[in-house]
């Protein structure tokens, strides 16, 4: 199948499971800007984050076998949380494997979700290694958090949802970590409308797609120092790295000062609770990363932020 029809079979499966989610606009950004941005407001989403729409879109699509014998993947972020809740809503066991030093309400996140942790010591294995183990033992199907094609359109719904609604974007503007939203977002977008242009952002500190883009070559950077945690994934994968190459339009990287005040401005003037993976669109702009211009669309992909990371970005 073609894939931006993934992406409407995919948001016929997702329907009445995942929030439509709001789209907002801020005439003080506006007015700053003398452009009109919309944001697609996927820290409404269910469990606080888009992942809800891929791994929903993935794990719907097992068959009964694959069902019973449950499923499992490693994260310890939002991904996690969202393998969790499909699991528990579509009646599917769930693991989810964690490095033993992943904080403690990451894991009691997870688990208050309905998924079993299953710890590993970081120093003596990988997480890979300890799926492939569970997989092998158990008959666990892996839920990826980005490389699978089920992942990646239905990540693409989020951007299919804003132009549905707001009909026509310039440009539009969306984080990346390991590539998943961002190429599902840019098949949906150019599916929808070839004109319109799609920019990936990365962290300054992380931009390890950024360079992959531009030399076309695979490019790592292992535990990147960035604020942003939904973006530290190491590099782009084997199904959304050409993805990314044949379907995005350019890469541009934030800095750290940028993201805070991005995450700053989200909640004083939009009221809205962003995480910092969530704000890189909007540090884009506030950064002069990008320069906006028309119609401007940014996912902003969660809100997912502990009390103490936030209270340090307001303090800064
Ligand atoms: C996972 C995540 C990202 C990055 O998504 P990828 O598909 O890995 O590129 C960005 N923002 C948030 C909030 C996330 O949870």
């Amino acid at each position: 199948m073609e894939l931006f029809e993934l992406v409407k079979a995919a948001q016929k499966r997702i329907e009445g499971h995942a929030h439509v989610t709001p789209v907002m606009t801020s005439r003080t950004l506006n007015d700053m800007t003398g452009a009109q941005v919309f944001f697609k407001c996927e820290n409404f989403q269910r469990m606080g984050a888009f992942k809800f729409r891929g791994a929903f879109n993935a794990m719907s699509q097992l068959t009964e076998e694959q069902k019973k014998r449950g499923v499992i993947t490693y994260s310890s972020g939002n991904h996690a949380q969202a393998v969790a809740l499909v699991g528990r809503l579509l009646g599917i066991r769930t693991v989810v494997v964690m490095p033993d030093n992943a904080p403690v309400i990451k894991r009691e996140a997870t688990e208050a979700y309905g998924a079993s942790v299953v710890g590993y010591n970081p120093d003596e294995t990988t997480r890979e290694d300890i799926c492939r183990d569970l997989e092998n033992r158990h008959g666990h199907t892996l839920v990826p958090p980005y490389d699978h094609i089920n992942i990646v359109a239905g990540q693409g719904t989020a951007a299919k949802e804003l132009l549905d609604e707001v009909e026509k974007l310039d440009v539009l503007l969306v984080p990346c970590g390991g590539g998943g939203l961002l190429s599902g977002c840019a098949v949906a977008a150019k599916g929808m409308q070839s004109t319109c242009r799609v920019i990936g952002i990365e962290p300054e500190v992380a931009d390890d797609a950024t360079k992959s883009f531009h030399t076309g070559k695979l490019h790592t950077v292992k535990n990147p120092p960035t604020i942003a945690d939904g973006t530290r994934t190491p590099s782009l994968g084997n199904v959304t790295f050409p993805l990314v190459l044949e379907y995005v339009d350019g890469m541009k990287t934030v800095t750290e000062k940028a993201i805070m005040d991005a995450v700053k401005f989200l909640l004083y003037r939009m009221k809205l609770v962003v995480e910092p993976s969530g704000a890189l669109g909007l540090a884009a702009i506030l950064g002069s990363s990008v320069k906006p211009k028309g119609r401007v669309g940014i996912v902003l992909s969660g809100g997912n932020i502990d009390a103490a990371t936030m209270k340090m970005i307001l303090d800064s």
